[in-house]
């Protein structure tokens, strides 16, 4: 049988590689530490984590805690060794970052049908390959795939956080957009004392660390909310806070508002909400205690805290099918952050599926379907299929997934039948389309 390639030995890579192998597919997997590294990659392990050690819940009412379950399911490398090596934390799976990278090489370099390469790869090779580079992807490879699909790979360094709309007070907020042009955007109407207060809050909020290499692209193009609020009291109210064109919005006073915090829909289905212009480099607790002063947003779920990092990705629902390979060519697939998904699970739950649908594709199989019904399958559909506006990277959610008919109103018991309904289906895939076979 072809040998596969994967380049990238991430969280995306390792776990593609060893689908492959699961399926006795020989994989080569190239990876260019320790020769050459991102500014942002330190060790010498594979599938490093190159910032927090968290990775975040693993509850079944949390969205990326039934993606773990999932993974489980599929006997996934990355929560094996993750499961293994975990710290307490809660609610949270948390790993010892040096055991779980040291586990996952361990498990890859033992592995009969896996060899490491370590170079860096500088251009698409030809044949099946899978591409998890990961978000810093750069330099020559970069320029190749960018020729490839004819495309600049989109070069994001803010992003503005993303909120549920059920865990919004819509008592508070006004549905408008302005000069009467329609009604899509929610409107987050503040009292001259509200917005002050707001603002002092804002300014005096503490900031997540920059990395050196993001500095300088980070503050050129575009500026976060809390450094346009260090220029002065009234900066956010001229600008994207102004309460103009909004006549029928009135604050808690009854009044005229003194400012207005837009909310501007995030997804097809109208369950996600992005803040308008709110990019941010608060730390996360922060944006939850700062933002959550906004009228509406007191109780507000952050399904995505806004970030600032470099982060390269596909303009994937133009490139990429639900199976994350190229359209234009079906034996080259792209896995990780790389393809829009955000998050260490969800670039394994990419790698997983890639893996999984590569495999069955150089064994003269179908490929499968996970259904927006599974988080995986939701993540894939998601940045296979967005249609809204500009595409932005996403986390797993519970709001990108196929809805219950008679979803309970109670959130707890709506993301635990969501969840058992996920688990099902991906039980019934697991066996139906004898996965493994
Ligand atoms: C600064 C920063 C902080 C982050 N913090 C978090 C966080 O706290 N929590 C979270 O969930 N996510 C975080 N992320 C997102 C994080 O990058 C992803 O969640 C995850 O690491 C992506 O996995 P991946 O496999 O796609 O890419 P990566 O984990 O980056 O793996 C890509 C691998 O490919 C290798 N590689 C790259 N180019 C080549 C080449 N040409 N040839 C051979 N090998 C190559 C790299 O050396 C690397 O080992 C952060 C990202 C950045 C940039």
């Amino acid at each position: 049988m072809t040998a596969v390639t994967v380049i990238g030995a991430g969280l995306a890579g390792c776990e593609a590689a060893h689908a492959l192998a699961k399926q006795g597919i020989d994989v080569k997997l190239f990876e260019m530490k320790p020769k050459r590294r991102s500014p942002a990659h330190k060790s010498d392990s594979l599938c490093e984590l190159v910032c927090s050690n968290s990775l975040r819940s693993n509850k079944l009412d949390n969205a990326v805690g039934l993606l773990k379950e999932e993974l489980r399911m599929l006997g996934s490398l990355i929560m094996e060794c993750a499961d293994q090596t975990a710290v307490p934390a809660g609610g949270a799976l948390a790993v010892d970052r040096q055991g779980f990278s040291a586990l996952v090489t361990e498990r890859i370099a033992n592995d009969p049908h896996i060899e490491i390469i370590h170079e860096e790869v500088t251009s698409v090779p030809n044949g099946p390959v899978i591409i998890a580079t990961g978000p810093l992807t750069d330099g020559a490879l970069m320029a190749d795939i960018e020729a490839m699909l004819g495309d600049s790979l989109h070069f994001f360094d803010a992003a503005a956080p993303i909120v549920s709309l059920e865990s919004l007070d819509m008592s508070k907020v006004f549905r408008a957009s302005r000069y009467e042009r329609g009604n899509d955007y929610l409107n987050c109407p503040m009292t001259r004392l509200e917005y002050f207060t707001f603002v002092r809050a804002l300014v005096e909020a503490e900031t997540a660390e920059l990395h050196e290499f993001e500095k300088t692209k980070v503050f050129e193009g575009c500026m976060p909310v809390e450094t346009m609020a260090k220029r002065g009291d009234m900066t956010l109210a001229y600008g994207p806070m102004k309460p103009v064109g909004l006549d029928d919005c009135k604050a808690s006073n009854g009044k005229k508002p003194f400012a207005v915090v837009q909310l501007r829909q995030d997804n097809s289905e109208g369950t996600l909400f992005n803040i308008v212009g709110f990019q941010t480099n608060l730390k996360f607790p922060e944006q939850k205690r700062v933002f959550g002063l906004i009228p509406g947003l007191e109780n507000a779920d952050f399904i995505r805290y806004g970030v600032m990092h470099r982060n390269s990705f596909l303009q994937s629902p133009k490139h990429l099918a639900a199976t994350y390979a190229l359209k234009s060519r079906p034996l080259t697939f792209f896995a990780g952050q790389i393809t829009g998904v955000e998050g260490y699970i969800e670039s394994a739950s990419s790698g997983m599926t890639a893996g999984i649908e590569l495999g069955r594709l150089v064994r003269g199989f179908e490929p499968i379907d996970f259904t927006r019904k599974t988080a995986i399958g939701a993540l894939a559909h998601y940045v296979s299929e967005y249609n809204g506006g500009s595409f932005q990277p996403m986390n797993a959610n519970f709001g990108i997934m196929e809805q219950l008919p008679d979803a309970p109103r109670d959130k707890f018991r709506r993301y635990t039948a969501l969840s058992e309904r996920a688990l099902t289906e991906m039980k019934r895939i697991i066996t139906e389309e004898e996965l493994w076979k």
